[in-house]
């Protein structure tokens, strides 16, 4: 028996050594001989002449067509509430970040949101961030009923281009990083632990790569880091089972050919589409004419422009650090990108003057998408234990959020 390549990626556990095997699936059981053998699950039916397949489970399905599959399965979950909602031109979207899996942080605060008037989520793709994020909506909203149906309510996937700052993570070189804990103090994410012995550590779960953490770093002790986890559609994750209705590409960086691919695979949705893009590395025009490539064999309106300004740059509450995600805005609907089929939500620096300052500059816009911001003003209370059990408190958070969402509504 020789130490071939097993061509193994499912959630069997096998062991090296085999020759040729090539089965994907759980149920696999007798692996201990069978060189031609290719399949090995239970639910495998004819093995007879299928000379090149080589695994006929649901795992074992190549992963593209496993990721087109999975695209379709995605359910549009009543889309109609939600283009009525960005019709209304007063959507508010709360971003729990493409990069954090801080579980019990997205727990509480689509419980919190939710209850306060939110109906779209914007989380990252990770099974275990959907099913914490349901939770969350489980206990403010009713599944049925009249006046509570989680049919009104929307999650966004957001996945990213392999560069995009919103997939990447920090990663403290410990050869260089002397402890003075400047960085902790900054790390809204409370992502930076120390480990003992004068080390400190990012977390990665809650770490969204808002690199506050970089800029306060005078021994350049901070790496930045993107790891691929997460970012895109994993064959395992059942998204048929969360109220999914938008999936959002996070794409501002360079390369085309990499957006034009994986915009490409997303055709196959059949909810909303977003595109989250911002100038931090393209021109106006770049912008501009990568939207009106994406878009031009859409359906009108079935995509949304997440204009964003400054990213992940939120958390004050003033006109100055809203001021991108509005002049964003502005870039796409200006002279060259005026009358795009397209909705557009503001994002990158969003705050409660947000909306104020767009209605200033008469810049139009479906809704705000808030992250950093909506966090922040919440924060002491979603650290609390007794979030959930607590009434008083929850009312009270519960309260800060609903005049927040408020103010993006003019
Ligand atoms: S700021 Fe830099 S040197 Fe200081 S603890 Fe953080 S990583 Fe280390
Ligand atoms: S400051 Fe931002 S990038 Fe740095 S560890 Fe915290 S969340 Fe991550």
């Amino acid at each position: 028996m020789s130490d071939i390549e097993i061509k193994y990626k499912g959630k069997g556990k096998r062991e090296k050594g085999k020759e040729e095997i090539k089965c994907h699936c759980e149920g696999a059981n007798d692996l201990t001989s069978t060189k031609e053998r290719s399949c090995h699950c239970e639910g495998a039916n004819d093995l007879t002449s299928t000379k090149e397949r080589s695994c006929h489970c649901e795992e074992g399905k190549p992963d593209e067509a496993i990721q087109k599959e999975n695209l379709s399965t995605v359910r549009p979950f009543d889309l109609l509430t939600l283009t009525s909602l960005l019709d209304s031109k007063s959507c508010f979207k709360l971003i729990c970040g493409a990069g954090n899996e801080n579980l019990d942080e997205v727990e509480k605060l689509v419980a919190l949101y939710s209850a306060a008037g939110c109906h779209f989520f914007d989380l990252s793709a990770n099974e275990e961030v959907l099913a914490a994020a349901q939770r969350g909506l489980d206990f403010s909203i009713p599944k049925n009923g009249q006046n509570g149906a989680q049919k009104d309510y929307h999650f966004c996937i957001s996945i990213g281009t392999k560069n995009d700052v919103h997939v990447q993570k920090a990663q403290i070189d410990a050869e260089k990083c002397i402890a003075c804990g400047k960085c902790v103090e900054v790390c809204l994410q409370k992502a930076i632990k120390e480990i003992g012995n004068r080390k400190w550590e990012i977390d990665k779960r809650n770490c969204i790569g808002c690199l506050k953490c970089k800029a306060v770093c005078n021994f350049d002790a901070i790496a930045i880091i993107f790891p691929t986890l997460h970012y895109t559609f994993s064959p395992s994750i059942p998204y048929s089972l969360f109220p999914i209705s938008c999936i959002e590409l996070h794409a501002s960086d360079t390369n085309e050919a990499e957006v034009d691919e994986i915009w490409s695979e997303l055709q196959n949705f059949e909810g909303m589409l977003s595109l989250c893009i911002g100038r931090e590395k393209l021109s106006n025009g770049k912008v501009l004419s990568r939207i009106k490539r994406l878009i031009k064999d859409r359906e009108p309106y079935t995509t949304i422009i997440q204009a964003d300004g400054s990213p992940m740059s939120g958390g004050e509450d003033d006109f100055k650090t809203t001021l991108q995600s509005v002049a964003m805005a502005e870039v796409i609907q200006g002279v060259n990108g005026a009358n795009l089929p397209v909705y557009i939500l503001l994002s990158g620096g969003t705050n409660s003057k947000t909306a104020e300052l767009a209605k200033l500059c008469g810049v139009n816009f479906h809704g705000i998408a808030a992250g950093s911001y909506a966090r922040k003003i919440v924060k002491k209370y979603i650290e609390r234990e007794d979030f959930f059990e607590n009434k008083i408190i929850f009312e009270e958070a519960s309260k800060i959020a609903k005049i927040f969402i408020q103010s993006t509504k003019l």
